[in-house]
């Protein structure tokens, strides 16, 4: 069996991976990436936050990403029956970048992953973890390609980035169960119907509250197109008649707003549903390993924040990989595990806050002074560690009692 050896061996070529390996690639290291699927491939996840873009310029990957022409996203726009409110990236309270896209993932990725080729990180697409041996010093990964060649890869490190593919924690048994309840996703694409020549009138993304515990998201691409997708509860969202187009387009019926957006539209992509997208995970390290972006948590889409910890997780642990196959010191347990699980909690609680209600009658409120809105901005941006915000240090606390004061006026 052939047997081949690298510094590091990343598992998937999604937006962790590629991050991963060009930060890698920049420090000297030798790196290989095992990608199951071939590119481009369509993956869902298309509306970016701010807080990545400082990660993919320092990466190297701003020059090709720009030439793509990707819609701006400046911000997004929240929606429930007659209120609306844009919480605008510009006017964030944390210092960085005020504006990001929205990307159709099959494009996207492809970019990241030609780069990091050209950088010097092959990829092998069309090739499958299958196992590893993690006791060893140095791990060996054994690989099979679609002829069904096996092979083994030696690595000093090894990085999980295989997203919903969770490789390593299926194999070294780290899954556990969520702490979010199970939700569902119904989505979908439009175009625009033939002899209309632009898609959306409205090019910003836009998350409309549906029912209760179900939100649609609207995603306009710089082509034309929009991404649409229903999520929350699995029991409404399995409750109309038929597979999922015929439920797709039943909800969509429903949805006034929705419907309004999409006028002149045509379906361009088959409705796909996920039950239970939400996973959890008992460690984000080992002494030759880590996990990243979706390979390890992945919590709820509704603040558009999973690209962002992918992208984060990977540069993060990019360093840290340098440091430590350097011979010195790497604090894997808080620079890298504490810090993840910080900014997720953030975001944890705002995805909470948004399903309980909290959150929302806070969108939707009047007369919202404009330093909360800003922070409030600032987290939507993905400043998820800008400690000097209280919606960041203190986010449960200020949360309850900016909703509190949005229920009992008199206490202000
Ligand atoms: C309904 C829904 C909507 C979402 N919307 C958004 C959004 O608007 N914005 C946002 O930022 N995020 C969103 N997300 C989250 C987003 O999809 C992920 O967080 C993001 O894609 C994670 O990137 P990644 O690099 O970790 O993994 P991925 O992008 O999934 O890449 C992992 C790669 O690993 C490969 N792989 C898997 N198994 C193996 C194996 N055994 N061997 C080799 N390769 C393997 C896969 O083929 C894949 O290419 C959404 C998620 C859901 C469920």
């Amino acid at each position: 069996m052939a047997k081949e050896n690298v510094d590091v061996l990343i598992i998937g070529a999604g937006p962790a991976g590629t991050m991963t390996a060009a930060k890698l690639i920049q420090a000297g290291l030798t790196v290989k990436i095992v990608e199951r699927s071939h590119f481009p491939r369509y993956v869902i996840g298309e509306s970016l936050l701010p807080q990545s873009m400082q990660h993919l310029e320092d990466a190297g990957f701003m020059d090709a990403l720009v030439a793509r022409n990707y819609q701006k996203k400046i911000g997004a726009n929240f929606k429930q029956d007659d209120f609306q409110e844009f919480f605008d990236f510009s006017k964030n309270y944390t210092d960085g970048w005020t504006w990001t896209w929205q990307v159709p993932r099959d494009d996207f990725d492809n970019v990241l992953a030609e780069e990091v080729q050209k950088m010097g990180a092959p990829i092998e697409f069309g090739t499958s973890v299958v196992d590893a041996n993690m006791d060893l010093e140095e791990p060996i990964i054994k690989v099979v390609n679609e002829a069904g060649d096996v092979q083994e890869i030696q690595a000093k490190f090894v990085v999980d980035s295989s997203g919903y593919g969770r490789v390593l924690a299926n194999l070294l048994d780290l899954n556990e169960p969520s702490s979010a309840p199970t939700r569902a996703t119904l989505f979908a694409q439009f175009k625009p119907a033939d002899g209309i020549e632009t898609g959306a009138e409205n090019n910003k993304v836009t998350i409309l509250v549906h029912e209760e515990d179900v939100w649609v998201w609207l995603i306009p691409f710089s082509d034309g197109r929009v991404s649409v997708g229903f999520v929350g509860n699995p029991e409404y969202l399995e409750s109309a008649q038929g597979d999922a187009k015929a439920r797709f387009l039943t909800y969509l019926a429903r949805d006034q707003h929705a419907s309004a957006m999409l006028d002149g539209m045509a379906l361009c992509m088959e409705p796909k549903e996920i039950k239970g997208y939400s996973k959890g995970i008992k460690q984000l390290f080992g002494k030759n390993f880590v996990l990243t972006g979706n390979a390890s948590e992945f919590i709820d889409p509704v603040f558009s924040a999973g690209v962002m910890f992918a992208i984060e997780s990977g540069a993060r642990a990019a360093d840290l990989i340098v440091t430590q196959l350097n011979g010195e010191e790497a604090d894997w347990q808080q620079d890298y595990e504490a810090h993840m699980l910080k900014g997720i909690a953030v975001m944890r609680t705002y995805i909470e806050g948004w399903y309980d209600g909290r959150l929302r009658r806070l969108f939707f409120s009047d007369n919202k002074p404009e330093k909360i809105k800003s922070q409030i901005t600032s987290v939507l941006a993905g400043y998820v560690w800008d400690e000097t915000n209280p919606f960041v240090n203190r986010s449960e606390k200020t949360l309850n009692l900016l909703s509190e004061l949005h229920n009992n006026p008199e206490m202000a």
